[in-house]
């Protein structure tokens, strides 16, 4: 099993090193290799992913990756900004549909900004397309004008686009995951005013004859946006376009109380897949030992799981998690309800302390 780990930028590092120890510590035969991505690569070769980095992460049977990105950048051309490496992994290994459910564990139901009776039990999943849509469409604006920027523009404006195909393979995937947990689809679109949604809600319900023991709902994105806040447990599976998929997905990550707690996975045709936490580098906590390494470490456990065929390695360190809750350990941002509060350090030592059968608090001390 080879597995290219890429930790970034930002609290990348700190994070992707503690799931580097959960791997370790589950004593699988997993050969590691580690490669620059993003503002370190643009830093050390002039490109946030050098022909090096990709090679790995076509050679591998998997990714780990962490968290790309700093205010720094901002000011730079588009395609050497940190976060066009995410954008290149995806096209370069056909990375078409993005898992990220949305699990409320049980310790953690005060930490979520809605009232706990709305999340406890919490369990859905959000099935985001990744290679198509707006952010894949014709673009004009600052990259025609000659000085690159928007000075003197009339307009600036981007294309939403999605091939048949496209929408057809990732209902494919949001049927049959939606067929192995509670048998419930929504497809989220904006059929009512864009044409490529109304062709993505005709396609998908077209696909939908092939899966007839599936119910399939379809929802607007305001009001799916709505009902996120206001009643989440209706959903189970929500399959959607790249932007919606954006968006939404941001917004379930904080009914369960941190984006620090959810993992994703990026997978293509084949089951290969690439996996990080839903949230970025950030740069206001990174260096400080403060950011949560759960998500990071609970994307090794679908990376286990999707990749890897070892649904028993990932029971294993969905356990360990849930058990380090149960002892009442806290990063920062989930701190609600917590009896100790560690950095990302000791929170990664505690899930291998777990994983190992030794109780969480013993290593911590
Ligand atoms: P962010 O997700 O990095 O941070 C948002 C907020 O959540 C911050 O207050 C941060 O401290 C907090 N946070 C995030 N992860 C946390 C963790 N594990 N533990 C505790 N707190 C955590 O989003 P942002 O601030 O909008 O973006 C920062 C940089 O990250 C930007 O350069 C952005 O482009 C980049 N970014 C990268 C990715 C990626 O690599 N996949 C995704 C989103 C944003």
């Amino acid at each position: 099993m080879k597995i290219a780990i890429l930790p970034g930028d930002g609290i990348g590092t700190e994070i992707v090193a503690q799931a580097v120890r959960v791997m370790d510590a589950l004593g699988l035969p997993f050969e590691t290799e580690h490669a620059l991505v993003g503002g370190a690569a643009y830093e050390a070769h002039g490109h946030p992913l050098p022909a090096a980095t990709l090679a790995l992460a076509q050679s591998a049977d998997a990714v780990l990756f962490g968290a790309v990105g700093d205010w720094k950048y901002d000011t730079l051309e588009r395609a050497l900004r940190p976060e066009q490496a995410i954008l290149g992994l995806r096209k370069n290994l056909g990375l078409f549909a993005n898992f990220r459910p949305a699990l409320c564990y049980e310790q953690l139901t005060d930490a979520s900004s809605l009232k706990p009776e709305l999340v406890a039990g919490l369990d859905i999943l959000i099935i985001r397309e990744l290679t198509g849509d707006i952010y894949f469409g014709q673009p004009r604006g600052r990259r025609e004008s000659p000085d690159g920027a928007f000075a003197g523009a009339e307009e600036a404006f981007d294309t939403m686009r999605y091939s048949r195909p496209e929408i057809e393979r990732i209902a494919h995937v949001a049927f049959q995951a939606a067929r192995q947990r509670g048998k419930r689809l929504t497809s989220v679109d904006k059929a009512n005013v864009l044409e490529t949604f109304q062709f993505w809600r005709d396609i998908v319900t077209e696909v939908h004859a092939q899966y007839p023991d599936v119910e399939l709902d379809h929802m607007y994105v305001d009001n799916a946006a709505m009902q996120l806040v206001r009643a989440p447990k209706r959903f189970d599976v929500i399959v959607t376009g790249n932007m919606f998929g954006d968006i939404l997905s941001d917004e379930a990550a904080m009914l369960t109380g941190s984006i620090g707690m959810l993992p994703s996975a990026s997978l293509n045709a084949s089951g290969k897949g690439l996996y990080e936490p839903s949230h970025g580098s950030a740069p206001d906590i990174a260096g400080k030992n403060l950011a949560n390494p759960l998500a990071t470490i609970l994307s090794v456990a679908m990376m286990l799981r999707f990749s890897l065929h070892r649904p028993d390695a990932a029971d294993r360190i969905e356990a360990a998690v849930r058990s380090v809750l149960a002892a009442g350990l806290r990063t920062a941002d989930i701190w609600s309800g917590g009896t100790q509060k560690v950095g990302t350090r000791e929170m990664g030592d505690a899930v291998v302390s777990a994983l190992q059968g030794r109780t969480a608090k013993t290593t911590i001390g």
